[in-house]
């Protein structure tokens, strides 16, 4: 099957072509500044990028344009739409109401805009895409791939906020937990690759990115997660400032003289490893870049993001008592050797030790630890649109 993968979000959509038979992308692309004026960024497989500037007014024209390219002459990769056998999408919140991928239908996009307010930013532009796909192209299912649906196995212990119990029945303030498609699919690999007993283990899931978050997942099932009703809360990451007293909002809001929602955009844009390097970078290249030539801010911030990275994965041990292996993943977890080696080293105690020569693996899977490591530490590669495009085949068959 040939799927279409899409990410659809405010003014952008993130595209994917992918071969469910040899689970390779035929092409992979990005619409920008749709609304705005509109950029399409079209790479197929083993191609040049190809970049055309043209009127993007709305998610509807994106599309059409996503699909001129894939079967365009010069740089399409399929000869005819009919080839497109389903359309799956990253949708960000599905609250308590979806535990698993879905077909969508009209019940569905219902279901979807319910949460909407859990979302507000992310669900809308969500369905903007489904509902072009539905319009463009009539008949071609639409699949539904939610980033909450995987930590719906958290029991109440570890999603309820130590708030009056009705916010949660009223207004379902709980722990949702996000990423959800990229800590199954990191799981379950580690799971095969370290040949471990689906029904008997304990693995930490670390996806390191811009945005990141840590999972604690017992017998291929979730029983905690560091981002909670929005991921805002949880690990230091590139702009947003993880976990702090709440204390800060208000006391923020009256030195700087600013509204609520002015000093929460700078706990999502301005803070994490960006703010606390004094605006160097959320980027952790140029962070260890500014590191090396003896910028003390980049360093600490960088010190910070592994501290707290290594408290979770500390506290996920106790949640499952035990571990049996701790994967790192995504843009950091994945290329950057200091973060892990120092988040690992605060493991000495436990018999946690990694081989430095393994750990200088970017990008490809890998044994990190030694062969006497009482934990085993691994890099395994995540590939969220691929993980998208498994669930659309599963179940469309
Ligand atoms: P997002 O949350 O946007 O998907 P990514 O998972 O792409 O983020 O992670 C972005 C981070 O990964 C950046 O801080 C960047 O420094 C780091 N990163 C990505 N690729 C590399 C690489 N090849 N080498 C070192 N660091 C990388």
């Amino acid at each position: 099957m040939k799927v279409l993968v899409i990410n659809c979000g405010s003014s952008s959509l993130k595209y994917q072509l992918i071969d469910s038979e040899t689970e390779k992308a035929m092409a992979v692309g990005l619409c920008e500044r749709i609304g705005i004026d509109g950029r399409l960024n079209h790479t197929p497989a083993g191609g040049e990028k190809v970049v055309l500037d043209k009127a993007m007014p709305d998610h509807e024209v994106a599309i059409r344009m996503v699909l001129d390219a894939l079967v365009d002459e010069k740089y399409g990769v399929i000869q005819d739409l009919k080839e497109i056998d389903a359309a799956g999408h990253r949708l960000v919140h599905g609250g308590e109401k979806f535990s698993s991928s879905v077909i969508i239908d009209d019940e569905v996009i219902k279901a979807v805009e319910e949460c909407n307010p859990l979302a507000p930013l992310h669900n809308p532009a969500n369905l903007i895409g489904v509902r072009a796909c539905e319009a463009i192209m009539p008949g071609v299912p639409n699949i539904g791939v939610f980033d909450t649906a995987f930590h719906q196995t958290m029991e109440p212990v570890a999603y309820m906020y130590g708030l009056p119990y009705e916010y949660y029945e009223k207004y379902q303030v709980r722990r949702y937990g996000f990423h959800g498609t990229s800590h199954s699919f990191v799981s379950s690999r580690a799971i095969e690759l370290l040949n471990l007993d689906p029904d008997n283990s304990k693995i930490i899931v670390c996806h390191l990115g811009n945005g990141s978050s840590i999972s604690a997942v017992k017998n291929g099932k979730v029983v905690d997660t560091s981002m909670g009703m929005t991921p805002l809360e949880g690990l230091v990451m590139g702009t947003r400032c993880g976990d702090m007293d709440p204390t800060i909002v208000e006391y923020l809001a009256h030195r700087l003289d600013k509204s609520l929602e002015e000093v929460m955009v700078i706990l999502n844009k301005q803070s994490g490893v960006y703010g606390l390097s004094g605006g160097v970078s959320s980027d952790f290249r140029d962070l260890d870049a500014a590191s090396k030539e003896g910028n003390e801010k980049a360093k600490l911030a960088v010190e910070v993001f592994s501290y707290r990275t290594a408290k979770y994965i500390g506290s996920y041990i106790a949640a499952m008592n035990g571990v049996d292996a701790i994967v790192f993943t995504a843009g950091v977890g994945e290329n950057n050797t200091i973060v892990r080696g120092q988040i690992m080293d605060y493991f000495g105690y436990m018999g946690i030790t990694l081989d430095k020569e393994a750990n200088q693996v970017r990008g490809e899977e890998k044994v990190i630890s030694t062969l006497d490591s009482k934990v085993t530490v691994v890099v395994i590669p995540t590939n969220e649109e691929l993980a998208i495009a498994r669930e659309t085949v599963a179940l469309l068959k």
